[in-house]
């Protein structure tokens, strides 16, 4: 079992939040385990919940529609959220929910180790752009210990408010420049191992 498996065994089996009670299925996210961009998101949805995958409802058509815009296919990225049970009645994530589902969000960082992160919505903007504005910031990045780090707002407020379809189509856009810009960035696991020198290979039986 892949490390990144096992953990989506332990999220499925969480009960530390009283949300866990009322879920079908958790939702721990989905990609290939090498994928160069992850995707955050806030909290499953009444779809989500249903088929336990992120973004399979109408904000995550939206988010295929953004993906094939700049020729991506949702199978090429990481897609996750903050938070993996879905909160009833679509209410907000609370502290506590987001405080006890942050260490599955750290694990799958470290597993997948993206080349860039594109935060989608407040909740996940917070995490990685603590105290900002997502008016202010949304459609930047910044670069952090060799990571790219892309505020955007979240697909489903596109669908509450049309005007902001063109700003998250606007900003997607960049992110194909950006990467090109910063193509010197590798991933951990692509970037060339320090030689070591080779260990002597002891053999008890040499003389
Ligand atoms: N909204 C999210 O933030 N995540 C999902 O998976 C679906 C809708």
């Amino acid at each position: 079992m892949s490390a990144l498996t096992e953990l989506y065994e332990q999220i499925r089996n969480c009960y530390k939040c009283e949300i866990a009670k009322s879920r079908t299925n958790a939702v721990p996210g989905e990609g290939p385990e090498n994928a160069e961009i992850m995707f955050i998101g806030e909290a499953p949805g009444w779809n989500e919940d249903k088929q336990g995958r992120p973004f399979c409802g109408q904000a995550g058509q939206f988010l295929d529609h953004l993906l094939a815009s700049i020729n991506l296919d949702r199978k090429k990225v990481y897609i996750g959220n903050v938070i993996k049970c879905r909160p009833p009645d679509n209410r907000d994530p609370s502290p506590i929910e987001i405080q006890n589902c942050n260490p599955y969000l750290d694990r799958q960082l470290e597993l997948i180790k993206p080349k860039m992160i594109v935060t989608l919505g407040r909740y996940s903007m917070a995490k990685f752009f603590p105290g900002k504005s997502i008016s202010k910031i949304h459609g930047t990045a910044e670069i952090r210990n060799g990571i790219i780090y892309f505020a955007m707002y979240h697909p489903a407020a596109a669908l509450h408010q049309g005007n902001l379809r063109k700003t998250l189509e606007d900003d997607m856009k960049k992110i194909p420049k950006i990467l090109v810009e910063n193509n010197d960035i590798k991933k951990e696991e692509e970037k060339p191992k320090p030689q070591e020198p080779q260990a002597k290979q002891l053999n008890m039986f040499e003389v």
